[in-house]
């Protein structure tokens, strides 16, 4: 037999104008194309991560010494912030759509016991974690992370930041103060909100683990690193107790990137075999993120989501979420139900928007690194193409004076 070799595989120019991954800048591909050969010892390698790494802390708004990369996606690191816990660990989990369901999973995979484990081994309930569920559509509230820590004081309380899933804000401070309240751990699932928010993780102590991505607002999809942050208390408890994982363990991923014993040293010792090539991409888009500012940053997604809400209402669509990367909407009228297929329509002409990944199907529309008044125009108008090839009825005069009004006076205000 013969192996087949398959033609050079070409991947199309698309509108990555989903809730992630996000358009990575040119700088940032230029630099992982023109990264030498370097391994992950040269000093120039361990220089970079060093650099990474305080770059990040500014990024996060830390002095939390634990900060650096996992390398992978968002779940790499979301993995590791787990890592802490344990079979038996009592935690509470607030699921508000597909992504904290996920880590929900996660959580009790590690948190069940190895009985709970082999009775169910893809989908564990452990006796030790609770989940509150709030629908899709809906935040976690403060009241709501505040009730359930004061009835089950957990070890552990986890909630996403931004559950991208249903495009929604959680009350990271509510959760915080609850965490404080009833001396509960907090791990935050931060894939969405970093590198858009503008926010300071330093300024909610009962959080004492954080995790984020690459590929969102911090536009390093060219698979990097995923920002990870932990306080000395996390680290303590983890040293304690330990975690079943070498590659993902928060204290020995950390010593590569120049992190010895809960001390910056000058060079970083050997954990893996880092790339020299995602090293100096994550450097960049480090360097992008801190060159505008991470509030300028956020207000420029603030005003464009903005301009495309209201756009999208205009069209008669409902928007359901609040979060600023992207907007999760149902479509008006008789198009109601038709949301798969107008979302299909659209990515077959290269015009990447998503749907929800679980029930009630929406659409989601995103703008990562897609900050401009001509990119916003072009998916306004796209959108609006769509509509009208499903057979709705768009009135192009009223989105146009949308544009028109944000745009102007922004342009009238520089
Ligand atoms: C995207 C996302 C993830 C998963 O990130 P990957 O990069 O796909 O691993 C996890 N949580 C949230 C909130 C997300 O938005």
């Amino acid at each position: 037999m013969t192996a087949t070799i398959y033609p050079q595989l070409d991947i199309p120019q698309t509108i990555a104008a989903g809730p992630g991954p996000g358009n990575t800048d040119a700088r940032v591909l230029a630099r992982f194309a023109g990264a030498g050969l370097a391994d992950h010892m040269h000093g120039d390698v361990l220089r970079g991560m060093v650099e990474c790494k305080h770059m990040l802390r500014a990024v996060m708004g830390t002095d939390n010494v634990h900060t650096f990369g996992v390398a992978g996606t968002g779940w790499s690191g979301l993995d590791a912030m787990f890592a802490a816990v344990a079979p038996g660990d009592k935690v509470v989990a607030f699921v508000n759509g597909t992504f904290s369901g996920i880590d929900a999973l996660t959580i009790r995979m590690k948190a069940a016991t190895a009985e709970e484990l082999a009775a169910n081994s893809l989908d564990p309930q452990a006796a030790s974690v609770t989940i509150i569920e709030v629908p899709h559509g809906q935040s976690v509230t403060g009241e709501i992370a505040e009730a359930a820590l004061a009835e089950h004081k957990p070890k552990w309380a986890f909630m996403a930041h931004w559950e991208t899933g249903s495009g929604r804000i959680n009350d990271i401070q509510g959760f915080s103060d609850a965490c404080v309240r009833h001396d509960a751990m907090g791990l935050v699932d931060a894939v969405s909100s970093l590198g858009v928010e503008n926010f300071r993780i330093d300024d909610y102590p009962g959080v004492h683990a954080w995790a984020s991505c690459p590929q969102k607002g911090i536009c390093c999809l060219p698979l990097t690193y995923a920002p990870v942050s932990f306080t000395d208390r996390y680290i303590e408890v983890l040293k304690e107790t330990g975690a079943r994982t070498f590659v993902h363990h928060p204290i020995m991923e950390a010593r590569h990137w120049g992190i010895v014993d809960g001390k910056d040293v000058e060079k970083g010792t050997y954990h893996r075999t880092h790339s020299a090539y995602a090293v100096a991409a994550f450097h960049e888009a480090l360097r992008i993120t801190l060159e505008q500012g991470v509030a300028a940053r956020a207000a420029d997604y603030a005003f464009h989501e903005s301009v495309l809400r209201e756009a999208v209402s205009a069209m008669g669509c409902e928007v359901t979420s609040n979060m600023t990367s992207l907007v999760v909407l149902n479509l008006p009228g008789d198009l109601k139900g038709r949301e798969m297929e107008l979302v299909q329509t659209c990515r077959a002409e290269g015009f990447g928007i998503w749907p929800t990944l679980s029930e009630p199907v929406q659409v989601r529309i995103g703008i990562l690194n897609l900050l401009s008044q001509a990119a916003i125009t072009d998916i306004v108008n796209r959108f609006a193409e769509a509509i009208r090839k499903m057979g709705g009825e768009v009135e192009q005069a009223a989105v146009d004076a949308v544009l028109a009004r944000h745009y102007d006076a922004a342009i009238a205000a520089e």
